[in-house]
């Protein structure tokens, strides 16, 4: 980190962070940003610059912004903060120590899914994708493809979550037979 004094008085002030420090301070700069009310006519530089002066040194900032960093974690892929930055699995590891995991479903088109694990009925878009995955019935053997409905693999009365992984279609027949314990 440097900073130099301009010719008109001003300071620049220049730091060369790894991507997820960096990524802390811009998330509480911008939090920041949001809880001030901006002067008439500031560009974002200059509400930014405002809102680093107010966090760092609690001049008129409340010191307690709290901001979120995400981080998307996809097989396969580098990991990527939401600015696509990519992370080394280090700095992920690091951000994990204290970091509050939740997890973001995603379809195959990398679109986000609402999906809460502890709602029992499926959300209207985990319902597409399961369509999606899940054209037949998954009874083997069994292929309708009408009237089907969503089933938890692992029942929610016994701990099974909402999520796609444990989402699946009977047909009503098949449906009704694991019901009785017929049939898994
Ligand atoms: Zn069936």
């Amino acid at each position: 980190m440097s900073w130099r004094t301009d010719p008109d008085g001003m300071v620049t002030i220049t730091a060369r962070l790894p991507p997820h420090h960096a990524a802390a301070i811009t998330a509480v700069v911008d939090q920041q940003v949001m809880a001030n009310r901006a002067p008439a006519g500031a560009s974002l530089r200059q509400q930014r610059a405002d809102a680093l002066t107010a966090t760092t040194t609690n001049g008129n900032g409340n010191g307690s912004v709290v901001a979120e960093i995400v981080i998307h974690v996809r097989g396969g892929d580098p990991t990527l903060l939401a600015d696509g930055t990519p992370l080394s699995d280090h700095a992920v590891t690091s951000l994990l120590d204290d970091g509050f995991v939740s997890l973001l479903l995603c379809d195959t088109n990398r679109h986000t899914i609402d999906a809460s694990p502890r709602r029992r009925t499926p959300t209207r878009r985990q319902r597409r994708v399961i369509d999606e995955l899940h054209p037949e019935c998954a009874r083997t053997g069994c292929h309708a493809r009408t009237f089907l409905q969503y089933d938890h693999e692992q029942p929610y009365t016994n701990g099974g979550t909402t999520t796609l992984d444990n989402l699946r279609r009977l047909c009503g027949p098949h449906n009704r037979a694991r019901g009785r314990g017929d049939c898994q």
